[in-house]
């Protein structure tokens, strides 16, 4: 199996976005304010986590054309904080989308929040060492915890790892949190999942270029100079997307865990 991991950009060392840019955080471009996600437990409008473009081998929705927007409810007093009824998934197609950077609705406080944002410049393409054999295991709690350790949880925890499309899903020390009656495998796979965290190529940027509300700090574990950005509060965890692409449209389901 083969996976693929995002490179980023900040989306504040860019210049203004002028068109559809597959990215993690900020506002979408040209989304029809009327399908906002909005949370129907506190009912507040739900944050952007990504905004994807179907693009192959690496985002693979089934439809060519199509583009995936992932909502969640970033209210953490809400009840449903963190649960998956406060995770949505908005798939459209490139005729749905308009022009221009939609603004996300403000809650009842007049306050909104919007996540850090990165652009997806390109991909790495690695292959898993999880085998065809083994994906089973991933999506059953048991059969996981039976996987050896080098193969349950490849790259050892590695957080830089955490975030990539295809293959096996990389779990966190929590085991498999899917609900395989809400999301079965098959016909559900693993589409993509993404770390809060996500590291981005060279020096920490200069202070005075980007906001400095920007939670971003350096990174030295790499042989390469890296730094991370902390693009979203996912309970310092991970989203994991699954898709059905025997629907049709293709149905789209994530949650994320710590
Ligand atoms: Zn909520």
């Amino acid at each position: 199996m083969r996976f693929y991991r995002p490179k980023f950009q900040l989306a504040a060392l860019q210049p203004p976005q002028d068109r559809l840019v597959s990215k993690l955080g900020g506002r979408p471009w040209g989304f029809p304010q009327s399908r906002w996600s909005i949370c129907s437990d506190c009912g507040d409008p739900m944050s952007m986590v990504a905004q994807l473009e179907h693009a192959l081998p690496m985002i693979d929705l089934g439809v060519p054309g199509s583009v995936l927007h992932l909502f969640y409810c970033a209210n953490m007093l809400c009840m449903s904080y963190g649960d998956p009824t406060s995770c949505e998934a908005v798939v459209l197609r490139c005729e749905e989308i308009s022009s221009g950077l939609t603004e996300q609705p403000l809650n009842k406080d007049g306050e909104q929040v919007v996540n850090d944002e990165v652009w997806i410049a390109g991909w790495g393409t690695h292959d898993d060492p999880v085998t065809l054999q083994q994906l089973p295991s991933f999506y059953h709690d048991q059969a996981h915890r039976k996987l050896p350790e080098e193969i349950a949880h490849p790259y050892d925890f590695d957080l830089g790892w955490y975030t990539k499309a295809g293959g096996a899903p990389y779990w966190t020390g929590h085991g498999v949190t899917l609900d395989p009656s809400h999301t079965p495998f098959p016909p559900f796979e693993l589409l993509l999942q993404i770390h809060e965290t996500v590291y981005l190529e060279g020096e920490v940027p200069v202070e005075e270029l980007v906001d400095n509300s920007i939670n971003l700090f350096e990174h030295t574990s790499f042989d390469r100079v890296a730094y991370c950005v902390n693009f979203a509060n996912l309970g310092t965890g991970t989203g994991f997307i699954f898709i059905d692409r025997s629907s049709t449209p293709p149905l789209v389901r994530w949650h994320w865990s710590p």
